[in-house]
Order: C-alpha cells, then sequence, then structure tokens
C-alpha cells in the first residue's frame, strides 16, 4: 500500500463519514447541539397585543393636544388582563408586558405624563396609533419555521424553541467513540509504573478531543500486545455500539505491532495506512463491521502511540470526523503568520512543526518554532499553541518569511 499525502487521508476519511443518527432530547441536553429536523412554531409570540412600556393605555385619537387629562379606569400588569374596555377620555395603568386593554391603541409612557390625583392623569405628549405596542405575533407565528434543520442550538435559539413551544428537539446524536490503548509497557494514570513501564496518557487527551467536538467517548482501556487480547477487547468494542474506534500505539512496523492484523482477522477493510507526515506517519484508517449481524460500519482511526503523533493526526483527522458526524461545519482552517526565527528545507512529508504563535498590536501573527521536534514530548506539545504547516519538499525559509500556521479551537 503507498504512503498518502494529508488531504488524499483526510478526503477518504470524509467519503466515509456520515451523519448520526437522529434523537430526541430535552431542551436541557440540546445546548450546543445541532438541528436534526426543522423546529415548527406552535404558539405566537407575542400571544397578543402588549405594552412594550410601563405607563398608560389610551386612545390615540384622546391624546392629540398636549396636556390632554383622562381618567384612570383600572390597571393591566403582566400576566394580568383588564378585562374592560377603554373609552372616551380614560386611561388604563400598564406594565411591560401586559395585554393591551379592548379600546386602547397606544401607550404613552409614564415618563410622559403627570399624575393629579389617584385617577386622573395629564399625558404631556402627542401620540399615533400603536406607539409602545408589540403586535400579536410580532416575533412569530404558530406554524412558522422559526429554525431550520442545521442550525447550532445556542442559547438564544433555545429560548426561541421553548417560546414556540416545545420543550423537546430533534437534534443529531453524538457519535460515540471506543478509544483502545495497546500496548504491554502501558498502566493507568495514577499508577505507579514498574521498571520498563508508562502512563497510558493519550486516551486522556483523546477523551477531551471527542467531548469537545460534540461526541461520546468510552473509554476501552489498556490491552497488552498480544493478538488474542487485542481481538477479544475490539469484539467487545463492536458490540458496544460505537460509531468510531480509535486505537493508540500498535499501527507501526515492528514485532509487537498487532493491530492492523488482529483488525483485518475480525473483518476490518482497510482504506490507508501510513501517510505523507510528521508526526503521525503510522496513521491507519478502515472499516469493520459493527458485530455479525447488522451493515452498520465502524470507522477505525489507528493512531500512532507516540503521544504528539497521536495528538496531532487527532486534531487532523479525529476532529473532521466528529464535526461531519455530529453535523457541524468542518473548522479546520490556516492562518498566516511571520516566522521569527528560520526553517531548514522540508523532507517529502508534510510536517507539523510545533510552535508559539504572539499577535503584534497591528495583527500580525509572529511564530516562534519549537527546536525539538521529538513525537514523544508533551511537554514540547504543550508549550505550543499552533503547530507550523510545513509543505511537503519545501525550500528553507529565513526569518521575517509568511508561512502557515493552524491552531486547534480549543487548544492543542
Ligand atoms: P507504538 O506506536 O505502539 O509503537 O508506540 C510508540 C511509543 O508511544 C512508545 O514509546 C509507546 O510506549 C508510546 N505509547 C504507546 N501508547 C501510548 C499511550 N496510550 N500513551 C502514551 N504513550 C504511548
Ligand atoms: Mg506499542
Amino acid at each position: 500500500m503507498t504512503v498518502m499525502d494529508v488531504d488524499e487521508a483526510l478526503a477518504c476519511i470524509l467519503a466515509q463519514t456520515k451523519r448520526a443518527a437522529m434523537q430526541h432530547v430535552p431542551l436541557s441536553e440540546a445546548g450546543g447541539r445541532i438541528l436534526a429536523k426543522d423546529v415548527v412554531a406552535r404558539l405566537t409570540q407575542p400571544p397578543f397585543a402588549a405594552s412594550a412600556m410601563d405607563g398608560y393605555a389610551v386612545r390615540a385619537q384622546d391624546v392629540q393636544i398636549f396636556g390632554t387629562q383622562l381618567q384612570i379606569i383600572g390597571e393591566a400588569a403582566a400576566g394580568r388582563l383588564y378585562e374592560g374596555e377603554v373609552g372616551q377620555g380614560q386611561a388604563v395603568r400598564i406594565f411591560t408586558g401586559a395585554p393591551i386593554p379592548r379600546g386602547a391603541d397606544t401607550v404613552v409612557i409614564q415618563e410622559d405624563t403627570t399624575l393629579f390625583k389617584k385617577n386622573l392623569v395629564k399625558i404631556n405628549h402627542i401620540l399615533e396609533i400603536n406607539k409602545n405596542i408589540r403586535p400579536s405575533g410580532g416575533d412569530f407565528c404558530a406554524n412558522d419555521t422559526v429554525l431550520k434543520a442545521g442550525h447550532v442550538l445556542t442559547p438564544a435559539a433555545l429560548a426561541l424553541c421553548a417560546a414556540a413551544g416545545h420543550d423537546a428537539l430533534d437534534v443529531v446524536a453524538r457519535p460515540r467513540v471506543g478509544i483502545l490503548s495497546t500496548g504491554d509497557e502501558l498502566v493507568e494514570a495514577g499508577c505507579v509504573p514498574q521498571a520498563g513501564q508508562i502512563v497510558a496518557s493519550n486516551a486522556h487527551a483523546l477523551v477531551e478531543i471527542v467531548r469537545s467536538h460534540g461526541g461520546e467517548a468510552v473509554n476501552l482501556g489498556i490491552v497488552r500486545d498480544e493478538e488474542q487480547v487485542i481481538k477479544q477487547a475490539i469484539e467487545a468494542a463492536q458490540a458496544q455500539g460505537i460509531d468510531i474506534l480509535l486505537t493508540i500505539g500498535g499501527v507501526s512496523v515492528g514485532a509487537y505491532d498487532l493491530v492492523q492484523q488482529v483488525l483485518r482477522t475480525v473483518g476490518m477493510q482497510l482504506d490507508f495506512w501510513k501517510i505523507a507526515m510528521r508526526p503521525g506517519k503510522p496513521l491507519m484508517f478502515g472499516r469493520l463491521p459493527a458485530d455479525h449481524h447488522q451493515n452498520k460500519e465502524i470507522l477505525v482511526l489507528g493512531l500512532p502511540g507516540n503521544p504528539v503523533s497521536s495528538i496531532v493526526t487527532a486534531h487532523l483527522f479525529l476532529v473532521p470526523m466528529l464535526e461531519k458526524m455530529a453535523g457541524y461545519p468542518l473548522s479546520f482552517t490556516l492562518h498566516e503568520a511571520i516566522l521569527t526565527a528560520p526553517l531548514g528545507a522540508n523532507g517529502s512529508r508534510r510536517h507539523y512543526i510545533r510552535a508559539h504563535m504572539t499577535q503584534t498590536r497591528g495583527g500580525d501573527r509572529l511564530v516562534t518554532p519549537d527546536p525539538n521536534v521529538d513525537s514523544s514530548l508533551l511537554s514540547v506539545l504543550v508549550r505550543a499553541n499552533c503547530l507550523i504547516v510545513v509543505p511537503e519538499n519545501a525550500p528553507a525559509q529565513q526569518a521575517g518569511s509568511r508561512c502557515h500556521i493552524f491552531m486547534p479551537k480549543g487548544g492543542l
């Protein structure tokens, strides 16, 4: 199998990635998610003509002369209707949100009035009809489509759906992602590693990447580098109803890199293995039957074990998969920046160099590459806030020249 370039690999992955199923969830769980169906209003908002201000509901024809005096016949407040009718020379004390009483067709604000006695008010303003009145249906009417499928449920969108009479919505389901760490040397975080052991740290980065991009992470734990053990873990994962299986480690060419061969024995169709990038060359992608009875497929992304490789390839390939499955627009963008230090010529693999970017007052992005390109160093990755993307076979660059950087939304 030939080594794919990064763009071909991503196109191949996205071609196999389908939007997740639909799910009906209460409003309290719908925030930030994507609407799977149009939302049609069940109610009209406002349901009645309402006052937009505190003041007096009057008849416009009665207040065409400055200083007219009107008799106050009652009060209308939010949630409390005035049942009577406003006649000639009369006014009803009204508060914001209250229904406009019958007979009244305009509202004079309190600041434009003088109260004489308990029931006599002088109107110091000349008003036209419909002033300070929110008409019925001024926001939306029953049967209006108030939101289209595909809309992100922002705070305002949730309030709109509630006002329109919905307490639950159809949203795109969260992709379920199983995360399997492989390696004889690995122990769980919090354990004291014995001779030759290290902590399986990558799963923790991946759980967070999955969660922060609309997915649901299922940590499948650690398995030893033994065919039978890996096989059992994969079969257990297949039965768990996951959409994506992420494996970590065991996808290189070493004697203990058994993940690909085991996946093939349980029916994985391999789409690619190895891409022309640095870090992350051994990345693998394929499709696995969900279980023996369904024809649903689980997408398999085999991430390299080195922490930097694992996290960088997750930002580049897993995030677009999650976004597409969960219904979000793809967020990947590159920004232009100015190098503060020279860069050597690149080889045939696209290089993602850990770097630190600062923005000048003028808006220029200045980026400093970290000289350490070892893909096992988490401290270097944490110091970085972006990756410089160096194209395949790029010549050496001077300090001051322009380059492209990638800044994952929630940080590296
Ligand atoms: P592998 O891809 O299995 O050859 O692993 C490459 C390197 O990454 C080795 O040094 C492993 O110890 C390390 N490694 C593998 N899996 C993990 C993991 N889940 N967390 C941290 N390091 C890992
Ligand atoms: Mg390994």
